[in-house]
């Protein structure tokens, strides 16, 4: 009944986690995760989801996701201008209902050409008990143009028949293996490694679930990850932000940029480098909206300076902590060199919500002149170790 009253008072949403793709250091896929406004915050799927697998309503909610993804895709494709698969996540117990494909397509609209926007993310649960009927179930949404995903990949009954059997595209490792890199633990890097190779073998995509260390990113890097899903990017955003942080990742080398990125930044490390890029793209659009936009119309402006502010605190910490993991020799000098940034960046942030637009753009150039100086400067030797050595 609270899933009813939620529906019907509007309080579903939708946030998107962008993936990284590790070849193209750009932002091609991400996956809609649901939140639920409660009257205390937000409310995590985790709080709901389950009541709801229970009772049967979780049919309805997928329902709602549904036909929240046909707008949401629509504005997501218009406002970033740049096609992203988005995938989305239904439950194991309706996809195994005979009404699962009904329930699709009257939402979807089978004949409609935009399906192959979409990848379906399936647990490993959905696919137990009727091998043929899941295999034809899967066949039709192939058809249709829907791609699929195995979610959670190696936590359930993982069974290399699913990959012989099931017309599937991308396997996603589950955070339980990636948490495994950050430990040094040796059997599950063996294990990522041959899921790899496996998908590689069968053509597969391979993403990365749950990645929120540098040492993490660039061992999937390093061992032929496709993409990866994580906090160390980002954390799953509302539509707007997200709209935004790919513009910024995806225009990183516009050459009228303000900041042009090029290979004189690069401190020889990828996981550090892709986050510094998108720190650059951030800054450039910050400029940009700055520069075009009266400030009584800062909507855009502040949505760039907040997922800015968030950027550079998971990046600091990446930073930090690799430098003491690593006894680095000038380790104070450089997180006060951040704790200057971060000053910075408040006084801009002030100065914003006073709508001083002169102002703003002074301390936009000091901002742009430190985080030069800082990238030219930063120790190439040192970060060039991989944290993964020995
Ligand atoms: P999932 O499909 O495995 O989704 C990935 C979860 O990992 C998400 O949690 C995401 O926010 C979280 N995550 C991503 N990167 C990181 C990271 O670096 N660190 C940590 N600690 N977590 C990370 P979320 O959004 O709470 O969703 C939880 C589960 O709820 C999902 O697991 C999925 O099974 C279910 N769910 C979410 N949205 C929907 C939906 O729209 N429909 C259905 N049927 N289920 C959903
Ligand atoms: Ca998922
Ligand atoms: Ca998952």
């Amino acid at each position: 009944m609270k899933i009813q009253k939620a529906i019907q008072n509007n309080l579903f949403t939708l946030y998107y986690q962008p993936k990284i793709n590790l070849h193209t250091k750009k932002v091609e896929s991400a996956e809609a995760l649901i939140r639920l406004e409660g009257k205390d915050g937000i409310i995590m799927p985790s709080e709901f989801i389950p009541q709801a697998e229970e009772s049967g309503e979780i049919i309805d909610i997928d329902r709602w996701v549904f036909n929240r993804l046909i707008e949401d895709s629509r504005y997501i494709s218009m406002m970033a201008q740049d096609d992203i698969t988005i995938s989305f996540n239904v439950s194991s117990t309706h996809f195994r209902q005979d009404c699962f494909l009904e329930n699709l397509e009257n939402i979807f609209n089978f004949t409609t050409d935009f399906l192959s926007q979409f990848e379906i993310e399936l647990t490993e649960y959905a696919l137990i008990d009727d091998v043929q009927g899941t295999i034809s179930k899967m066949n039709t949404l192939k058809e249709k143009g829907f791609k699929i995903a195995i979610d959670d990949f190696g936590t359930g009954y993982s069974s290399l028949l699913y990959l012989k059997d099931f017309p599937i595209d991308t396997i996603k490792i589950d955070k339980a293996f990636v948490d495994g890199i950050e430990n040094d633990d040796e059997k599950t890097l063996k294990i990522i490694d041959s899921i790899i190779y496996l998908a590689k073998k069968l053509d597969l995509n391979v993403v990365a679930e749950g990645a929120e260390s540098m040492k993490q990113v660039t061992w999937l890097y390093e061992n032929q990850c496709d993409e990866v899903q994580g906090y160390y990017y980002s954390k799953p955003l509302p539509i707007d932000k997200f709209v935004k942080f790919v513009k910024a990742v995806n225009e990183i080398d516009d050459p009228n940029a303000y900041i042009v990125w090029s290979e004189k930044y690069s401190v020889n490390n990828y996981a550090f480098d892709t986050q510094h890029m998108i720190i650059a793209s951030l800054l450039n659009k910050l400029y940009e909206e700055l520069k075009n936009k009266d400030m009584a119309e800062k909507t855009d402006v502040n949505i760039y300076f907040s997922l800015l502010d968030r950027y550079i605190d998971i990046h600091f910490k990446a930073e930090e902590k690799f430098m003491s993991d690593m006894n680095y020799a000038d380790i104070d000098a450089h997180i006060n060199a951040h704790h200057e940034f971060k000053k910075l960046l408040k006084e801009f942030g002030t100065n914003l919500s006073l709508s001083s637009k002169k102002n703003s753009y002074d301390l936009f150039v000091i901002l742009k002149e430190w985080f030069i100086r800082h990238e030219l400067t930063m120790d190439k030797k040192f970060t060039t170790k991989f944290a993964m050595e020995d």
